[in-house]
C-alpha cells in the first residue's frame, strides 16, 4: 500500500469509529485468519443483571432470601468483578441494607470466600465448589443447567460447605454482535469465543451469535496462551477484548482490538480502538484494510 492509500484507509476507519493506535495495524488487519472474541463486555454488553435467585432445599433455613442476598452482596462489594456489581446492584434495588462484613478473599477466576458469623461463605462458580469440596445435588445441577442453557451465568452460594442458593445473572448480547460475526465469517475469518465463564453458558451465548468454536473456563492468566495456541497452528490471529484480563492476549495477538469503553489497560495493550464498542468495527477494519493493501482508494 502507498502512504497515500494508508492515509485514506486510516481516515475511512476513523469514520467508522475505529482508531488506529499502532502504525502497521491497518495493513496487518487485512491478513487475519482468525479472530478471538472475549465474551463479557465484547460480545455482550458487559452489564450483567441478576434475573433469578433460586433457594435450594438445605438445612440452612434461618435466613430469608433477602437476608441471604444482602449478606452475599455485602461480601461482593469487595470484588471488582462485573458479576459482583450485578449482585450488589440487585440488593440495592431491593433497598436491602448491606451488613458490615470482613473483607473476603478474592479468588481470581472462581469467586470469593468470606466469613460471616464464623461461618464460611463461598460465592462463585463450580470450580470454586469443587476446590472446596462442596457437593451439588441433582436438583441444583438441574437448576444451574437451566440457567446456563439460557446463556446466563450461574453464581453459586455455599455456606458451611453446603450449597444453599443459585443466582442466575444475565448479560444481554449487543444488538449487532451476531451481524458483525456473520460479516467476519463471510470474509473467510475463523471466529472463536474466549471466556472464563462455564462451557455450558458459553455454548448458549455462542449459539445465539453463530459461533461454533469456544475456549471456555479459561483462567485470566491463560487468555494469552489461547491466542498463542492458534498462532502455533500458523494462523494470523486478531483478539478483541475490553477487560484488564484481556490485556496480555491483546498484546500477544497479531492485531489487538480494544472496546473503546473498556479498561485503560486493554486500550493501551491494543493496536486499534473500537470507539463505538461494536464488533462491526472489527469487520470494518478488516475490509478497509484489505482495500488499502490493494491500493484501491
Ligand atoms: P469472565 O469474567 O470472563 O467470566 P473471570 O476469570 O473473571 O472470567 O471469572 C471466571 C468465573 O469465575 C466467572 O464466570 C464466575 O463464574 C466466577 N467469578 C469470578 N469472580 C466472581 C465473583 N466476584 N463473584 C462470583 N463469581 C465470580
Ligand atoms: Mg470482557
Amino acid at each position: 500500500a502507498t502512504p497515500m492509500s494508508i492515509m485514506v484507509g486510516v481516515g475511512r476507519a476513523a469514520e467508522k469509529g475505529v482508531l488506529i493506535r499502532k502504525g502497521d495495524a491497518l495493513q496487518e488487519s487485512s491478513r487475519l485468519d482468525a479472530v478471538i472474541l472475549d465474551k463479557t463486555g465484547t460480545i455482550t454488553e458487559g452489564k450483567p443483571k441478576l434475573v433469578t435467585f433460586k433457594r435450594l432445599e438445605t438445612s440452612q433455613q434461618t435466613l430469608t432470601d433477602d437476608q441471604l442476598l444482602a449478606q452475599l452482596a455485602a461480601l461482593e462489594q469487595a470484588s471488582e468483578h462485573p458479576l459482583a456489581a450485578a449482585l450488589v446492584q440487585a440488593a440495592k434495588e431491593k433497598q436491602l441494607t448491606l451488613p458490615k462484613t470482613a473483607t473476603p478473599e478474592i479468588l481470581s477466576g472462581q469467586g470469593i470466600k468470606g466469613e460471616i458469623d464464623s461461618q464460611t461463605w463461598l460465592v462463585g462458580n463450580r470450580s470454586l465448589l469443587e476446590a472446596e469440596q462442596v457437593s451439588i445435588s441433582p436438583e441444583a445441577e438441574e437448576q444451574a443447567a437451566a440457567m446456563a442453557d439460557q446463556g446466563h451465568t450461574c453464581v453459586h452460594l455455599a455456606i458451611k460447605g453446603e450449597l444453599v442458593a443459585l443466582a442466575g445473572i444475565a448479560d444481554p448480547i449487543k444488538e449487532d454482535s451476531a451481524a458483525a460475526i456473520q460479516r467476519l465469517q463471510k470474509a473467510g475469518v475463523r471466529v472463536v469465543m474466549l471466556t472464563g465463564d462455564s462451557q455450558r453458558t458459553a455454548q448458549a451465548v455462542a449459539k445465539q451469535v453463530g459461533i461454533s468454536e469456544i475456549f471456555a473456563e479459561v483462567r485470566p492468566d491463560q487468555k494469552a496462551d489461547k491466542v498463542r495456541e492458534l498462532q502455533d497452528q500458523g494462523l494470523r490471529v486478531g483478539m478483541v477484548g475490553d477487560g484488564i484480563n484481556d490485556a496480555p492476549a491483546l498484546a500477544q495477538a497479531h492485531v489487538g482490538f480494544a472496546i473503546g469503553t473498556g479498561t485503560d489497560i486493554a486500550i493501551e495493550s491494543a493496536d486499534l480502538t473500537l470507539m463505538r464498542g461494536s464488533l462491526q468495527g472489527v469487520a470494518d477494519a478488516m475490509l478497509i484494510s484489505r482495500a488499502t493493501v490493494r491500493n484501491i482508494w
